[in-house]
Formats: C-alpha cells, sequence, structure tokens
C-alpha cells in the first residue's frame, strides 16, 4: 500500500505543474489574438474591451481595391536613409524597427518610419485579387499620433532582391525580443522607384484595429525570389486579416 501512495503523489506532482502552468497561460492570454479558431479575426473586437473597433468600426482595412477614383493627388516624398535597425519576430510576424531618421512628407505632414513587417499572402487586394505578401511601412505623424502606412505588394520574381537580404536571410524563427542586425538597410532601394498609389482612410489591421491610419498603396510591385517568399512563409503564412467593408470612405487612386 505505501509503495503504491508513494508512486501516485509522485505521478500527481506534474500533473499539478502541468495546471498551474495552463491556468497561468490562461491569464497571460486573456487578450492573445490569432488568424485561426476562437482567437481569428472574426472574434477579435470580443477577445478584450479595447479590441472592440475590430468588430464596431466603420472604417476599417483591409479593403478590395477596386473603383478608385482617379486623382491628381500630391506625391509621396520619400526621406529613407540607410540606416541600422532590430528585427524580430513578434508572434505575429516578423517586424523590423528602424533607427529615427527616415520619414516621409505626405500633404504637408511629415511622418516618421518607426517600422516594417510583413503578411503573406497580402491583406490588400487589388479587384479580389490578392498577391503572395504584402509589406507595411509604419509611420507616425509626432504631432497627432496619426499613423501613415505605405503598403508594397511583394510578387515573385526570377532572382532575390539584394536589398532584402538581410531582412529575408536574419528571419528568427523564436519570438523574441528586437536583436540589433548585422548589415545596415538601405531603405530607398526597399521601396519602387516610382509608382502610382492607392489611399484612403483606415485602420491597423491587428487588434486594436484602431483608425487612425493615411494608407498609401503602392501599386507597382516590388519582386522578390520564390526563396525569399519561402523564408517568410515557414514562419508565417496566413497572417492576413480578410477584407472590410469600404462603406462611404473615398478610395482615391493617383498616377506615377
Ligand atoms: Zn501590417
Amino acid at each position: 500500500m505505501s509503495h503504491s501512495r508513494a508512486f501516485s503523489v509522485f505521478a500527481i506532482l506534474p500533473l499539478l505543474a502541468l495546471l498551474t502552468g495552463l491556468l497561468m497561460m490562461t491569464a497571460a492570454d486573456e487578450s492573445a489574438w490569432g488568424y485561426t479558431g476562437d482567437q481569428g479575426p472574426a472574434n477579435w473586437g470580443e477577445i478584450a474591451p479595447e479590441y472592440v473597433l475590430c468588430a464596431e468600426g466603420n472604417a476599417q482595412s483591409p479593403i478590395d481595391i477596386r473603383d478608385a477614383v482617379e486623382a491628381d493627388l500630391v506625391d509621396i516624398e520619400f526621406h529613407y536613409g540607410e540606416t541600422a535597425n532590430k528585427i524580430f519576430n513578434n508572434g505575429h510576424t516578423i517586424q523590423v524597427d528602424i533607427d529615427p531618421g527616415s520619414h516621409i512628407v505626405y500633404n504637408g505632414i511629415t511622418y516618421d518610419l518607426l517600422q516594417f513587417h510583413f503578411h503573406a499572402p497580402s491583406e490588400h487586394k487589388i479587384d479580389g485579387e490578392a498577391a503572395p505578401m504584402e509589406i507595411h511601412f509604419v509611420h507616425q505623424d509626432q504631432n497627432s499620433n496619426n499613423l501613415a502606412v505605405v503598403g508594397v505588394l511583394l510578387i515573385e520574381g526570377d532572382a532575390q532582391r539584394e536589398a532584402y537580404a538581410p531582412v529575408f536571410g536574419h528571419m528568427p524563427a523564436q519570438i523574441g525580443a528586437p536583436e540589433p542586425a548585422g548589415d545596415p538597410l538601405d531603405l530607398a532601394a526597399l521601396v519602387p522607384q516610382e509608382s502610382g498609389y492607392y489611399t484612403y482612410t483606415g485602420s491597423l489591421t491587428t487588434p486594436p484595429c484602431s483608425e487612425v491610419v493615411r494608407w498609401l498603396l503602392l501599386d507597382a510591385p516590388v519582386a522578390v525570389s520564390a526563396e525569399q517568399i519561402a523564408a517568410y512563409r515557414a514562419l508565417y503564412d496566413g497572417n492576413a486579416r480578410p477584407i472590410q467593408p469600404l462603406g462611404n470612405r473615398d478610395l482615391l487612386y493617383t498616377r506615377p
């Protein structure tokens, strides 16, 4: 008898540890969101009170780009330099944080580049078609805290895009804090030299889905290699929020 009692005590200890672990995970992950199942986009609005706009907002992103009204809009002025950067896996995507200094000027407002990150497939669609990937260059106006996000569609080309090599070659599989990357990035070489763009007012495409974004989606895609796309998709494949209704918002297009 004593033998079997001793056995049951030792058998239950790992179980208790496991249960405690699960309870702690549940507490820490209360507002965890993802792209599938209960944590998926259809449920984001119910996961936490601060995510309510994901369900109830009326200026949400991404959208399907169609029937854009052509207009003669100002250029997006890119002031992108060569910069040190920090690349990391934030649990939802691969993100590259940028040292201060690079910015865009749009409609007289300066927006500082904070970071860029990836989605696969693209979040925005053009006439119902998604691209293999989309990059979001996230900029912020320090006066209003409003964001301007430049979206660049990535398509598959014949060759590796050298400017992107420092990023695609160093994507961490492990979720973790920003780590200084070895090679500086030539930011200007990451975006198309000449492009028209679509623009509308929308939201973050991830919780809390804040409606603070001037979207600037470039219509000229950037070609990267199949291997570069595969390197990202090995880590994240399917981190695209479904299309949201345009509603009564303006969707404008301006030629290069
Ligand atoms: Zn994004």
